[in-house]
């Protein structure tokens, strides 16, 4: 049959079709969850072992090959959460004795298997200022083997400008890995700035929905077949009913993004103007300290993230979070719907108030994950919760 359709298409498109050719009449308009845990073949006629664990099931498979599309990378790979295409995209790229740059700003299990497990298997890391291209250069070894980047930083939202970091990369022969969980695919794409492999916890902004736990592993054909051997060897496939949620999530990804984008900036101006806040951290907003490389990065605006600072400290941003009707004290982020989370009690509860301060985050840090609903109930909801702390102050 003559394809109809001319490529290249744009990332919404290619979100809600992939690589499917056009169908017959009679075809199903979504493609179908193929559960099935293994699949005919690995004969003598040398038909391929298809299997669920070597990610290579219809389901999966059709996946990976969209995120590629949307990333705009050679090839992509779906895993069982974010921390696996991390941990497998890195084990890839390093073997014992080798050695990792990467930046400070970390989320805490990249920091713990950068610091803690690769050790115990013979890898070292350096951690760097991520702002200072000089720190960069001065980490490197000649056993460097990778650089290693998260942008935008949880829950400061702080971005980092990545063209030095490529520079070097592509000066040294050393691939880039970033983890681009809080750009959300749609706001910001990594692979436009020369990043090498690109890693998302699809558990956040891509499934959208706070209903699945996936990652994926976006670069080069060849990175993407080690990751794969890797899979085959550690065995964190996707399930297919995950993945199947997780390519319905995608097709709604970039308006979901736009409106989080236009709701967290309003509310965001809304936030600066009330008494109890101290500060709002949002790249969104001229005072942001990355304001201008924000909008020279991102795509669609300052993204669905808030950071806010009240006045009140600790006890402020507790009673804040228990007064809330509407919003949802959780971790995680990127869902249809509205959460908080108090870094303090939870990704950063390891470090001392000393070192939070030194990273931004103050006691009274509320971080604010924007959702889908209207504005004006979210801001309701902000504002008689803001007023049970005048009322206790
Ligand atoms: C959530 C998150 C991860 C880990 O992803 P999981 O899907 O929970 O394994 C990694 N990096 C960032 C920035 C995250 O927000």
């Amino acid at each position: 049959m003559r394809n109809k359709r001319k490529g290249p298409l744009g990332q919404a498109t290619w979100a809600i079709h992939g690589d499917h050719p056009p169908g017959v009449p009679g075809d199903p308009v979504i493609p179908p969850e193929i559960r099935s845990s293994t699949f005919m073949g690995g004969g003598p006629d040398g038909s391929p072992v298809v299997y669920g664990r070597y990610g290579n099931a219809p389901t999966v498979e059709a996946l990976g090959r969209k995120l590629a599309l949307m990333e705009g990378t050679e090839s992509a790979i779906a895993l069982s959460s974010g921390m696996a295409a991390i941990s497998l995209s890195i084990l890839a790229l390093v073997a014992q004795g080798d050695h990792v740059v990467s930046s400070r700003w970390l989320y805490g299990a990249t920091h713990a298997f950068l610091t803690r497990e690769l050790p115990r298997r013979g890898v070292e890391s350096t951690l760097v200022d991520p702002l200072d291209p000089r720190s960069w250069k001065a980490a490197l070894r000649r056993e460097t083997r990778l650089l290693y980047l998260e942008m935008p930083a949880n829950p400061t939202l702080r971005m980092v400008d990545p063209r030095p970091i490529v520079a070097l990369g592509q000066e040294m022969g050393i691939p880039v890995v970033m983890d681009a969980t809080f750009g959300a695919l749609a706001n910001f794409r990594p692979v436009r700035w020369g990043v090498d492999v690109v890693v998302h916890s699809a558990t956040k902004y891509l499934g959208g929905h706070s209903d699945l736990v996936a990652g994926v592993v976006a670069g080069s054909q060849g990175l993407v077949n080690e990751v794969e051997a890797l899979l085959h060897l550690y065995g964190p496939a996707l399930d297919p009913h995950a993945a199947w949620l997780l390519d319905r999530g995608l097709r709604t990804l970039e308006v979901r993004v736009e409106r989080q984008c236009r709701t967290a900036l309003s509310l965001a101006r809304w936030f600066k103007g009330h008494p109890a806040v101290a500060q709002v951290l949002y790249p969104g907003l001229p005072d942001h300290p990355d304001h201008h490389l924000a909008q020279e990065l991102l795509e669609m605006g300052g993204g669905g993230m808030l950071g806010v600072v009240l006045k009140g400290g600790g006890k402020a941003a507790d009673a804040f979070v228990e007064a809330l009707g509407l919003a949802a004290l959780a971790p995680s982020l990127g869902g249809v719907e509205t959460l908080v989370s108090l870094p303090r009690l939870t990704s950063h509860r390891g470090l001392s108030p000393r070192d939070r301060q030194e990273q931004g985050i103050d006691e009274g840090f509320v971080r604010v994950s924007i959702g889908l609903e209207d504005e004006a109930d979210l801001r309701n909801d902000f504002a008689q919760a803001l007023a049970v702390l005048d009322g206790a102050s």
